[in-house]
């Protein structure tokens, strides 16, 4: 077909003409520019103009054409493209931003002839149903629905949270989706446990989530409603709730909540390398001297505070690197080494918060791939993290929230002991 692209901009003018208007009095659908052409349906009044569907095909809308160039290469007359991009136009169709891909299905009564119906598929949950009926072309905008459900998932370390979560929750979320689900959990203990530490084999976890899954099967992490690890025979839990005095979060079983002053981890788990990096340190591991958890991470990924507290040394030092030291509230020093460099502003003197981003990791110092190297002092002397940083609870539920509180665990709880699968939540 010969293009005209002169008859082509006005159509599309006057399509966008027609969008302006629309736009601008959506209460008011039957203005003159859209009487014959759109009307607000309900889909049963649309059902009336079905008619079988002979011909049907599906087209992509190609990079940088327009609509009617699209329905010049199905072979659409143009009179009926004309209409069709004035109607849509009307309806959700914003002729200047669509999508290149955006499939479009083209449905007529009888093959050869222009189309009754057509669909656009604006977006994974949005579709423009457009039909031709005796007073025109007749758009109808259709969401696809979401449906929202509560999975418990749970089972047993036999390497990383990432394999557990990968054996146990295949069935119901999709990599990218486990991914997110075991940094959630990672988030809500990372004032108790550190993921990449502190796990062993048989250690097992549980978590009751609300999944959303749309249509393709596109599937969307909701809240974790509740959670828990048996690490070794102790159990940590977490439920969330809505108290009315804070915003929501997490407390364990006894009412505390889950954020203390100490962060288990300088590192944020997702950004851990999840090989669990350096068993053996290649240097420091032969040496007798070395006190202290390596992290294996990439070269400039962040290194947080694990508590408020103020910069006391920020430099180099021999082996080290560069080496950030931090004291804490209660006497506690913490010292980061190997940094390929300081956040700005972090120098002897200041003081920082927890989870603030005061260095990056490197590879300075006595080191031969990037990790930070991480200790915790008391008195002056390593103390082990894993020991030195549990002691510390966070602060109970307020006595006025206790009661409701204990019936949301008791509610959350029943639920999370359930078998793994879709689950209803328990009544209170
Ligand atoms: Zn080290």
């Amino acid at each position: 077909m010969k293009k005209r692209p002169a008859r082509a901009t006005a159509y599309l003018t006057a399509a966008l003409l027609v969008l302006v208007a629309l736009r601008y009095t959506p209460e008011l659908p039957n203005t003159p520019a859209a009487a014959g052409v759109l009307q607000q349906m309900t889909p049963r009044t649309v059902a009336q103009f079905v008619a079988p569907v002979v011909a049907s095909r599906t087209e992509t809308l190609n990079r940088g054409e327009t609509l009617i160039g699209l329905f010049r290469r199905v072979g659409v007359s143009d009179v009926a493209a004309q209409e069709i991009v004035r109607a849509a136009s009307g309806a959700s169709i914003q002729p200047r931003y669509l999508q290149a891909g955006m499939p479009v299905e083209f449905k007529a009564d009888s093959a050869g002839q222009d189309p009754t119906e057509l669909v656009f598929h604006l977006g994974i949950d949005r579709l423009l149903r457009m039909r031709h009926s005796p007073q025109g072309w007749v758009g109808v905008e259709e969401r696809l629905p979401w449906t929202t459900d509560t999975v418990v998932v749970g089972g047993s370390i036999k390497s990383t949270l990432y394999q557990a979560m990968d054996a146990e929750a295949t069935q119901y979320f999709p990599s990218r989706a486990k991914d997110e689900l075991t940094w959630a959990l990672a988030d809500i203990f990372e004032y108790r446990v550190d993921m990449s530490r502190d796990l062993q084999v048989g250690d097992q976890f549980k978590a009751l989530v609300v999944r959303s899954v749309g249509p393709g099967g596109i599937t969307k992490v909701g809240k974790v409603l509740a959670a828990s690890f048996n690490l070794s025979g102790a159990e940590i839990s977490a439920v969330l709730f809505n108290s009315e005095s804070a915003s929501p979060q997490y407390y364990d079983a006894t009412g505390r909540s889950l954020r203390a002053a100490f962060l288990r981890a300088p590192l944020e788990f997702r950004r851990i390398s999840s090989n669990f990096g350096l068993r053996r340190h290649p240097i420091l591991g032969r040496l007798k001297a070395h006190k202290g958890t390596d992290y294996a991470a990439n070269s400039g990924t962040p290194v947080r505070a694990i508590g408020d507290a103020t910069v006391i040394r920020a430099g180099w030092a021999g082996g080290y690197g560069n080496v950030l030291e931090l004291r804490h509230r209660n006497g506690y020093v913490t010292r980061y080494g190997h940094l390929r460099g300081f956040a700005k502003g972090i120098r002897p003197g200041v003081r920082v918060n927890i989870a603030q981003t005061v260095a990056f990791v490197g590879t300075t110092g006595m080191s031969t791939a990037p990790h930070l190297h991480f200790e915790v002092l008391i008195g002056g002397v390593q103390r082990d993290s894993r020991v030195a940083l549990k002691s510390v609870a966070g602060d109970p539920i307020l006595r006025s929230e206790r009661g409701a509180f204990e019936a949301r665990r008791a509610q959350m709880l029943a639920s999370l002991a359930g078998a793994p699968g879709i689950v209803r939540l328990a009544s209170r």
